[in-house]
């Protein structure tokens, strides 16, 4: 890359106005924490957004929790996925080496659509991207099939908003299982309807591209992510039809669900928590590793507006290496990025000592 690039990335990172990140805490000052966050707030690096925000004042309602319904349509095709993609893997070794590059690529390309796309794109606004890479990302975010975008963000918006509640679509504290699929395999909790139907979700219902997907959803995820993905290896280097459609589609959908899912599991349930000990989202390299640098999860839900969702740049961080590549071309731009200063003192604040400048 030429060194006026690699400067141009760098220069980047010196946004450094200082923030004061979401409260942690009592409960009982939870209210007074949330609007203090909120006024300190009001000059920060990203003023057009705020539902993203965690509000501590906001708990579930004491009481039985409601009946379990279960969506059997979802259990099915989940299962019946899942099965073939184990079936895939044993299809691994007889593929031509043009079709492991070729779930490989779409497995990444997906993943960048959830992760630069739906999540940090779309669910935070943490940067600003042109026609041309938002065209690229909504294509890449209907491979992936995780919703539509605009469904996304408002579960994602509600999962950082009132994050381990009811509320929250994939609440951690009811275990490993439902935050990773079982959530998507029964009816939504009241209090997610409820609360998620009042975010303020107007600066997408506002986006052309993105109203345009939520319309042409249907057709549009059957020919991205299971025609276009199994017909490429078979009609183009003559991969047979069994191979392309169990490892090029199945096998890699079934992978980059995974991926994205474990950073709702385990990466609220395993890791350090540097950055704030007080919430549930954790550090883990090896989530970050399979997402594409989503696992940074503490740092994320502590500076949800930070751009690279991780203290660091591309350190396992393939995401913010793919915003900085596009941020060379002109294709995004106003990155926002947390300043160290404001990093290191909310470390001291409320860390858990974890942290190498602990
Ligand atoms: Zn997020
Ligand atoms: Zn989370």
């Amino acid at each position: 890359m030429p060194a006026h690039m690699l400067q141009e990335i760098s220069s980047s990172y010196t946004t450094t106005t200082t923030i004061t990140a979401p409260p942690s805490g009592g409960l009982k000052n939870g209210k007074q924490n949330f609007e203090k966050t909120l006024r300190d707030l009001g000059d920060d690096i990203r003023p057009e957004m705020k539902e993203d925000i965690h509000d501590p004042t906001y708990q579930d309602e004491v009481g039985p929790a409601p009946k379990l319904e279960y969506v059997w349509r979802n259990i099915i095709l989940m299962a019946l996925l899942h099965l073939g993609a184990l079936y895939g893997i044993t299809l691994v070794p007889g593929c031509k080496a043009y079709t492991w590059l070729w779930a490989y690529l779409c497995y990444v390309y997906s993943a960048l659509g959830i992760t630069a796309g739906a999540h940090r794109l779309w669910s935070h606004r943490t940067y600003k991207a042109r026609l041309p890479l938002r065209l690229f990302l909504i294509i890449a975010n209907t491979m992936a099939f995780q919703n539509d975008v605009y469904e996304w963000a408002r579960d994602h918006r509600a999962h950082h908003k009132f994050s381990e509640t009811h509320a929250d679509p994939h609440n951690s504290r009811r275990g490993f299982f439902f935050s990773h699929v079982g959530w998507l395999l029964v009816r939504k909790h009241p209090a997610v309807k409820e609360k998620g139907g009042l975010l303020d979700m107007s600066d997408l219902k506002a986006e052309k591209l993105v109203m345009f997907q939520r319309r042409y959803y249907k057709p549009g995820l059957l020919l991205m992510c299971f025609i276009l993905p199994t017909l490429v290896p078979w009609y183009c280097w003559g991969e047979t039809f069994k191979h392309s459609l169990f490892v090029g589609t199945f096998l890699r959908y079934a992978v980059v669900l995974n991926a994205t899912w474990l950073v709702n599991s385990a990466a609220h349930l395993y890791g350090y928590r540097p950055y704030d000990k007080n919430i549930e989202s954790r550090e883990n390299i090896l989530v970050s590793l399979g997402a594409v640098g989503e696992g940074f999860h503490n740092y994320h839900h502590t500076f949800p507006y930070d751009y690279s969702a991780s203290e660091y740049r591309w350190h396992i961080n393939l995401t913010t290496f793919f915003i900085d590549c596009m941020a060379a071309l002109g294709l995004a731009y106003d990155r926002k990025k947390v300043s160290k200063a404001a990093v290191l003192a909310r470390i001291k604040r409320t860390g858990d000592g974890s942290h190498k400048s602990s």
